[in-house]
């Protein structure tokens, strides 16, 4: 079994479900939700109610750490590639959609989650 994790939104234990209850009668608490995989937040928060609080809490101090975009950020033909697959023939190719260029990849390319970098460009 893997690992449990706790839910990172800051208010969680202060959701009011059956779930979160533990302790005896007499002495009921609410605590964090554990799992061991959760589905928001990057699988980091049990549901989009802790993803938002923990957006509200901490959603500035991350771009200020990461740091903000202070540009206007440009898509030109160099980064406007995406990878597509033709379902009428089973071709793999990689988009250009600016220029609407197709190029044709192998299954080995098709399946590189490198292929294309971050910023859009083809790493061929
Ligand atoms: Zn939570």
């Amino acid at each position: 079994m893997s690992q449990l994790k706790y839910c990172q939104g800051p208010k969680c234990h202060t959701h009011d479900t059956k779930d979160r209850k533990r302790g005896p009668k007499d002495n009921k608490r609410n605590e964090t939700r554990r799992r061991s995989r959760f589905h928001y937040l990057g699988g980091n928060a049990c549901d989009m109610r802790c993803q938002q609080e923990w957006f509200d809490v901490y959603g500035s101090r991350a771009l200020d750490h990461f740091g903000r975009i202070t540009e206007a950020k440009v898509l030109t033909k160099d980064n406007a590639w995406s990878v597509r697959r033709d379902w009428n023939n089973d071709n793999r190719y990689a988009y250009n959609y600016l220029t609407e260029e197709h190029r044709p990849l192998t299954q080995q390319q098709y399946d590189n989650e490198n292929i294309i970098t971050n910023d859009g460009q083809l790493n061929i």
